[in-house]
């Protein structure tokens, strides 16, 4: 537990911080500042693509409560989980995720079917949210400017299963330039001066000051004049940060409306929880601010949050050519081969687009994203190599156990679980070929079977030490 004057070794919360906050909160501040101290229980969000919220909470190794604005969504109970390292999390049962970011997809609330942008996406939290609210239809793009944090975003959306997902690591304003009006749904989690985040991370505390809040304000109110030139009329747009301050908040929402009256300040459908905005805690503040959304610490679970949702006047749909398939014929017939041998549902139609040696399957038309860099163009199905096709993980996270041609489903008493998990080979007797290894019916990765033994895929990169060898140990 942090204590909000410094004591345990924590830093101090800055002063300029303790006297805005009593004078905007209140009596209401000691409250606030001991829901800030902790301790700090982390949320977790059932990844409805491969499981409903009450089949997870049955099996739940983890104490849950429910997160009272979100039914996917719950507090870990027990501060002493290590849920990131269970193997549920491999299989991407779950999204370890604030509560209070949980409203986004919830305030958002995007429709199957439909094209959305999240333009400040790593490490994907909001985004995989987004994507099992569309139930992985549609079109969702999601964007990261830096190009390390796009790589994380990237081993999310693929451990969630996410198919229907564009990966852009962009600036807001060339994305702009090339697709005005094409997104039904907008979403700007923007960088902010991180208050919310002080409960669990001293960095954002140290890094605090009002001149940090005054330039986030100012970058804020650029990048969501950028998102709004993609909204097409009739659509929505969500601007979203993790901070308290009325500049990043109130303010730039303000900003925002003067600077584009097509844009209407929607009041959207609220959970008890959900405060107000505060258009008194700014010079001139229009009234219409009392719409947007705040979340305390101090009034439901999560670090808080602030929302704005927007409304774009009139009413357009956007023309989107469909996606077409461009693999030469060679690499097709690998895919084709490798599929009949191996999966048991159809090879997507159309959309099958080549990269280097890599094969994804893209639900946007490449026309509209070609020169601009992505990191994926969509599901990821595998390597075209020496002509023969290899699959990829991203290929087996998105599978069902039920639509391979050889499976190993293990339950999670098993130690092959764990042996799977840290890179070792597993015992046969099995048919060469193709095997999906999977925990309790959700895939973990590829096995391939040579002589009777499979060889472990599981991807370097994510080969872990077991949850019961940290309780152990
Ligand atoms: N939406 C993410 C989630 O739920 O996991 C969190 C996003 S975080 C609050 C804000 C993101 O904005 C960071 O990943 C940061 O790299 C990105 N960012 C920083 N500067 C930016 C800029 N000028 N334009 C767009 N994004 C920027």
């Amino acid at each position: 537990m942090r204590s909000p004057t410094g004591e345990g070794g924590a830093p101090r919360l800055p002063e300029r911080f303790l006297e805005r906050m009593q004078a905007w909160l209140g009596p209401e501040v000691g409250a606030f500042l001991q829901a800030l101290a902790g301790p700090y229980r982390t949320g977790l969000r059932v990844n409805t693509l491969k499981i409903a919220p009450e089949a997870f909470r049955a099996r739940s190794p983890f104490p849950l409560s429910p997160v009272p604005w979100c039914p996917e969504g719950f507090v870990i109970e027990d501060p002493e989980a290590r849920p990131g390292l269970h193997p549920y999390h491999a299989a991407g049962l779950y999204y370890l995720q604030d509560p209070s970011a949980m409203a986004a997809a919830v305030l958002l609330d995007p429709q199957p079917g439909e094209w959305v942008l999240d333009l400040a996406a790593a490490p994907g939290g909001k985004t995989t949210h987004l994507a099992a609210r569309m139930q992985d239809t549609g079109v969702l793009v999601a964007n990261e400017i830096q190009p390390r944090r796009a790589s994380i975003l990237a081993l999310n959306v693929e451990r969630l299963g996410v198919t229907h997902a564009i990966l852009t690591n962009e600036s807001p304003p060339r994305l702009a330039d090339r697709w005005e009006g094409l997104f039904d749904r907008v979403l700007v989690d923007a960088p902010c001066s991180g208050e919310g985040m002080f409960a669990r991370d001293p960095e954002a505390i140290r890094a605090w000051s009002v001149d940090r809040v005054r330039r986030s304000a100012a970058l804020q109110k650029a990048i969501l004049l950028e998102a709004a030139r993609m909204v097409r009329p009739g659509g929505w747009l969500l601007y979203a940060t993790c901070t308290f301050a009325p500049e990043e908040n109130e303010g730039v929402v303000e900003a925002f409306l003067q600077a584009r009256p097509d844009f209407d300040l929607v009041d959207p459908p609220r959970h008890a929880a959900f405060d107000r905005g505060r258009p008194e805690w700014i010079e001139g503040g229009d009234p219409r601010l009392a719409r947007a959304v705040r979340l305390w610490p101090h009034r439901g679970p999560g670090h808080g949050h602030f929302y704005a949702l927007f409304r774009r006047a009139g009413e357009e749909r956007p023309h989107r050519p469909k996606p077409e398939s461009d693999l030469p014929g060679r690499a097709r017939r690998a895919l084709e081969a490798f599929w009949a041998e191996t999966i048991a549902r159809p090879l997507p139609e159309g959309g099958l687009v080549l990269q280097g040696e890599q094969i994804y399957w893209t639900p946007m038309a490449s026309a509209l994203w070609r020169g601009l860099r992505v990191l994926r163009p969509g599901w990821w199905l595998g390597r075209w190599r020496k002509d023969r096709f290899e699959p990829d993980h991203a290929l087996a996270m998105a599978l069902r156990v039920q639509e391979v041609r050889q499976a190993l489903d293990l339950p999670l008493w098993d130690p092959r679980v764990v042996a799977y998990l840290q890179g070792h080979p597993l015992e046969g007797p099995w048919e060469s070929g193709w095997a999906l290894i999977a925990l309790e019916g959700f895939p973990l990765g590829w096995a391939r079977a040579e002589r009777g033994r499979l060889k472990n895929l599981y991807p370097r990169h994510l080969r872990t030490i077991g949850w019961w060898e940290v309780e152990a140990g």
